[in-house]
């Protein structure tokens, strides 16, 4: 069985930048669904329970490297919501709540990640707006990756690096569901205000973990 992790926060601590209903929806109903859903497709198979089992003890990540290997009937359902799982769990973790006091500085990575971006991209700024125009460039839903070798990477629907043996170290979503109360149809301020709640510590242990 496929769980719902907790958020590493409280529903309201990514404030004034993700709003405490946007949280709640994204978190207990839109990830839900996903989690649901996989666990349905795998638990409707007509498969020898052993089989169904054996999927369904498989971290999320893994089923989406071997997608091939996934039966044809659910492969689809699974590579969505697979997909949604591994996506949201993963996009909790790289968000943290904003500093006090600091709302008007984001904060930035420091240490070696920020070297590896500078000598990349050239400065921290010239990063993030390559980032945030490939966030406002995605057309309909999807989602906007940092590679640990610093490539950004822009995927439809809940499709993941994981599924092209690619992984990543930040995520943002892009899909209205993550924006859509607090900023409407304005996808440039949801981008805008996510750099401050960027959990660039949690990058950081990304980037080095995948040395
Ligand atoms: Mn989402």
């Amino acid at each position: 069985m496929f769980t719902l992790p907790d958020l590493p926060y409280g529903y309201d601590s990514l404030e004034p930048f993700i709003d405490e209903v946007t949280m709640h929806l994204h978190h207990d109903k839109h990830h839900l669904a996903y989690i649901d859903n996989l666990n349905k497709a795998f638990q409707n198979l007509p498969l020898a329970k052993e089989e169904i089992d054996r999927w369904m003890a498989m971290d999320v990540k893994e089923i989406l490297q071997k997608l091939d290997e996934v039966p044809e009937e659910i492969r689809m359902k699974v590579r969505n919501n697979a997909g949604g799982h591994a996506n949201h769990s993963f996009f909790w973790k790289i968000m943290s709540p904003p500093k006090e006091g600091i709302s008007l500085t984001a904060p930035t990575p420091t240490g070696d990640l920020e070297k590896a971006i500078d000598k990349k991209f050239g400065s921290f700024v010239s990063f993030q707006e390559k980032f945030s125009n490939a966030g406002l460039g995605r057309f309909g839903s999807g989602w906007i990756w940092l590679t640990p070798e610093l490539e950004i990477l822009d995927t439809p629907n809940q499709d993941t690096p994981l599924m092209e043996g690619k992984k990543a170290i930040l995520g943002l979503d892009v899909w209205e569901h993550a924006y859509y109360i607090l900023y409407k149809w304005q996808r440039a301020e949801y981008i805008k205000a996510w750099w401050n709640v960027v959990n660039w510590n949690k990058v950081e242990e990304y980037f080095l973990a995948s040395k």
